[in-house]
């Protein structure tokens, strides 16, 4: 099982990111750049990022398996301000950058929203973007991830995104990230979850799934609100995001646990331990509380 959660890169950047991961015992994480509202972003340090690396190895995280997301800001879809549209590509050209300084093979990207275009606007623009952004150097896979269908967000279908895949050029650069709570607001019932990957196959191909964001949803299917929820807590409920987190088919895809704090408190320790036993802990605050109150 390959499994971890979001963690901040705040505290030395990807050594505090790791440290923060093995504090939760996880064996994976994923992390952004820099706040995910905003595109200010420090230098990477060569050696804290050398000692993160040192401190992965002696803790069985395997790099291979850590995950960037880029800034929900960037939107490649909407090309209505085209310096924007140009910041936006330029902004992840820098981004992969930083991933490959990093020694991060993968980097999850919203598809983006369509705002004042049409659906098939938004679409092209989004490959548009991507065909620049990715080249024949690229070293980093773009995971494009399942949205909820948010306002105007494109990406929430597996026909969306398999319009955007089919017509990227570097076919081996672009990949899907699969989140739980996106794909039940968007109308994808997680109880038959086996459909949905049959769907996919056929469509796009498990290959393309290199990641999977492990979400409870505050609200119900096709509620296109994106809300996440703690494991067990929502309305996909544990014994359902278990079947995907244990699918036979998504093995060796790391898993990211996205769930909201508990007042101020990391969740994700106790919830990958109740994801690891396969019980789901109905005293979940109080655990959490209490060690961290403890601390
Ligand atoms: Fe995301
Ligand atoms: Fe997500
Ligand atoms: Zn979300």
């Amino acid at each position: 099982m390959i499994i971890g959660s979001h963690v901040s890169f705040k505290n030395d950047g990807l050594l505090g990111s790791a440290k923060e991961a093995i504090s939760y015992g996880e064996n994976t994480f994923m992390f952004y750049t820099g706040a995910p509202q905003n595109t200010i972003r420090k230098n990477i340090d060569k050696n804290t990022t050398t000692k993160a690396h040192e401190l992965m190895v002696n803790n069985n995280i395997d790099i291979n398996n850590v995950i960037c997301h880029a800034p929900y800001i960037i939107n490649l879809a909407n090309k209505a301000k085209l310096e924007a549209w140009q910041f936006s590509i330029s902004f992840l050209k820098q981004e992969l950058k930083r991933c490959e300084e990093l020694g991060i093979k993968y980097i999850v990207l919203h598809p983006g929203s369509a705002v004042s275009h049409s659906k098939k606007e938004a679409i092209n623009n989004t490959i548009e973007a991507l065909n620049e952004v990715i080249n024949q150097n690229t070293n980093v896979m773009i995971l494009l991830e399942t949205m909820a269908g948010k306002g105007t967000e494109i990406g929430q279908t597996i026909s969306e995104l398999k319009e955007i895949i089919d017509h990227i050029i570097y076919q081996k650069k672009i990949g899907v990230c699969l989140d739980t709570c996106h794909l039940n607001d968007s109308g994808v019932d997680i109880n038959e979850f086996d459909n949905y990957l049959t769907e996919f196959d056929k469509e796009i191909g498990l290959p393309k799934i290199c990641c999977v964001h492990i979400n409870d949803s505050l609200n119900p299917i096709g509620s296109h609100k994106d809300r996440h929820a703690n494991i067990g807590y929502g309305t996909i409920g544990f014994d359902n995001l278990l079947k995907v987190i244990y699918h036979d088919k998504l093995k060796d895809v790391p898993k990211i646990l996205e769930t909201p704090y508990i007042e101020e408190y990391p969740p994700y320790k106790f919830e990958i331990e109740s994801i690891l036993k396969k019980e789901f802990n109905s005293r979940l605050k109080e655990d959490v509380q209490n060690y961290y109150k403890n601390l």
